[in-house]
């Protein structure tokens, strides 16, 4: 991209659906299943959203305060008046033709989005135009040259998040998605699994001159499933774009299929106008409105903002990169940590564990924390030992590796590693120490002449002597007594 940055600027934006958690489907009273993959085509399905004559929607109550927890942590306003409207839909895996979704007042509107890039120095901050609810569509499987439809996903709830033309980057565009995909977690609005479809991303880029002051073709890239293919796509499109125009042709506005296995889109159909969709309030839902009992339930919403978290683990306890990744890695993970500092431990003395072997094990087994080959009481007990100090770095890594590897519990590892008696007696302890005062003259002299802080160059050497068997609490006393008396 580089080679060409100084003459053109790359825009993009996105359009994110978020598949929505809730009981039942946004229109009507069947299962809102997560796992839509798993169920037999078309056993998921009622009149309502199959649109037979005579049946009418049913806005789910729960679908929509998901809407309004998602826009509350969007930091959206909800307008007062809000609508759903009809969408002409052109394909057969949606029975009524058409889609109903928010175009022309939507209930969220006018958000932002703030996210720290992938080394958590830099924050940027992306408008979100609107956060509106939406229906899925069915889904068409082409099967031995015949489509066959399947309704099961049909009128489950959505909701599209739609932003501002603020992503210069394909980086950029990944480190917001995996904020958004964070707050629908952690707030329990979506699962947003890429892979499973509950999150899909629609990618709009456009390139214009440095100079230009509007914005170039857009040309909308669909079908991304995955961070990294959302980066290839980018890429990809970016140089098709400047090879066309370049070469003096004229870029249509379209909407393209990315293909990863071919590293390549196609196009799918010329971009459609508003007009093309026919969009009118639709006539079976009535308009919402948010009165103040309404606002008052928004209000009370208890919503966590994933970026809030990230900060106080930056700048308050001064995480570097790899334990805030491994910390925000899952909600599981999360909480179990901020469970520990809230009951006293030290932030870092937690993170270090479980960043370190735990989450090397998780990622291995593809778990997440609350499937150790240990319960949570077992690692608070392992942390409550870590906290006492009691036991040298190498034998809680032991102790730790055993508790992953093996069923043992950490009386057990303790006993049979022989960690409940001293790895170095005093005697020989204290012939290594005097051998480091005999050896370090000099700065035994900076120690009498008051320099305190030669203490720790003593402690390193004791430690260094005894390869790491010693407890650098039981070396300092000794050590200081041994230095009073040199
Ligand atoms: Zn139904």
């Amino acid at each position: 991209m580089n080679s060409c940055k100084t003459m053109y600027t790359i825009t993009i934006w996105l359009e994110v659906h978020l598949k929505i958690k809730s009981a039942n489907k946004l229109f009507c009273q069947c299962e809102n299943s997560q796992d839509i993959d798993s169920l037999k085509p078309n056993t998921n399905i009622c009149p309502v959203c199959t649109a037979q004559p005579g049946s009418l929607p049913v806005l789910s109550n729960e679908a929509f305060l998901q809407s309004l927890k998602l826009g509350k942590a969007l930091h959206c306003t909800q307008q007062e008046y809000s609508q759903f409207d009809r969408k002409s839909y052109f394909y057969p895996d949606l029975p009524p033709g058409y889609q109903i979704t928010q175009l022309f007042h939507p209930t969220n509107i006018d958000g932002k989005l703030t996210f720290y890039m992938n080394n958590y120095t830099e924050e940027k901050t992306v408008h979100i135009v609107d956060a509106h609810m939406e229906t899925d569509t069915g889904k068409t499987i082409n099967h031995s040259g015949k489509a066959m439809i399947d309704f099961n996903r049909a009128w489950t709830p959505l909701v599209e998040v739609v932003t501002g033309p603020d992503f210069h980057t394909a980086d950029e565009v990944v480190e917001f998605l995996k904020e958004l995909q964070r707050i629908a977690r952690y707030n329990d609005i979506s699962d947003a699994d890429m892979e499973k479809g509950q999150m899909r991303v629609d990618v709009n880029i456009s390139i214009a001159p440095e100079w230009a002051t509007t914005l170039g073709t857009r040309v909308e890239l669909k079908n991304i499933n995955s961070y990294s293919a959302i980066k290839r796509a980018i890429e990809h499109e970016y140089h098709r774009q400047l090879t066309i125009i370049k070469e003096g042709g004229e870029l249509a506005r379209e909407t393209r299929r990315w293909d990863d296995g071919e590293k390549t889109s196609f196009s799918m159909r010329s971009k459609e106008e508003a007009l093309d969709y026919r969009y009118f309030p639709e006539p079976d839902m009535p308009p919402i409105h948010i009165d103040d009992s309404l606002r008052a339930i928004i209000e009370a919403m208890e919503i966590v903002i994933p970026h809030d978290i990230i900060k106080t683990m930056k700048e308050e306890y001064q995480f570097h990169k790899e334990y805030i990744n491994a910390l925000i890695a899952d909600q599981t993970t999360l909480l179990f940590f901020q469970d520990m500092v809230k009951e006293g431990f030290a932030p870092k003395l937690v993170a270090k564990w479980l960043s370190g072997p735990i989450a090397a094990y998780c990622k291995e087994h593809f778990v997440t924390i609350d499937r150790l080959p240990f319960d949570e009481k077992e690692l608070r007990d392992f942390l409550t030992l870590a906290k006492k100090g009691e036991m040298i770095e190498n034998q809680l890594k032991i102790i730790m590796n055993e508790m992953l590897s093996t069923d043992k519990d950490i009386a057990t590892i303790i006993q049979e590693k022989g960690f409940d008696k001293p790895a170095i007696d005093t005697d020989q302890l204290m012939t290594i120490i005097q051998k480091v005062i005999q050896d370090n003259a000099h700065v035994v002299a900076q120690y009498k002449g008051g320099k305190a802080s030669s203490i720790g160059f003593f402690v390193w050497q004791v430690m260094r002597a005894t390869q790491g068997k010693a407890n650098p609490k039981d070396v300092q006393p000794l050590l200081k007594q041994a230095l009073d008396n040199a």
